[in-house]
């Protein structure tokens, strides 16, 4: 009671909001510093990898939004991930970790720029505030604190 705070949108919710063509969704393993299998056309079916690969093997694989864009055309061809991580936050507090496609600092700001003006507008699609800010590194609390 008195929490100003605004409400942090659920990922699953706010992925799907996305539309449709916008992206595509990867699988992203961190201890493996692999993506798993090809990229999909939908984020449930991403979270259903996702949950089913950190369910048998207790890692934390991520569902990431995968840009097709023609300055990584050549990055995209071959499926790579950087293992490179930002911890995307929304109003101040932690999303979750987003690993941006890339393999020059340049590539890798346009993938990061790419993934929060996307979510700024699916948020306002879905009514909430443009509130989503990036920072680089690892997360450094769970999602929503
Ligand atoms: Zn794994």
């Amino acid at each position: 009671m008195g929490n100003m705070s605004i409400s942090m949108p659920d990922m699953e919710q706010l992925f799907s909001a996305i539309p449709a063509g916008t992206v595509q969704w990867i699988v992203y393993c961190p201890e493996e510093k692999a993506q798993l299998g090809e990229a999909m056309g939908s984020s449930e079916q991403a979270f259903t990898v996702q949950k089913r690969h950190n369910q048998l093997t207790g890692h934390t694989a991520t569902v990431n939004p995968y840009f097709d864009n023609p300055a990584l055309e050549g990055l995209n061809d071959s499926g790579q991930v950087q293992n490179v991580v930002f911890c995307i936050l929304y109003d101040g507090r932690t999303f979750g970790p987003y690993f941006p496609l890339g393999s020059t600092s340049e590539e890798i700001e346009m993938s990061v720029a790419n993934i929060i003006r996307t979510y700024n507008e699916t948020a306002v699609l879905m009514g909430l505030p443009p509130l989503f800010t990036a920072i680089a590194g690892a997360c450094r609390t769970p999602p929503g604190q």
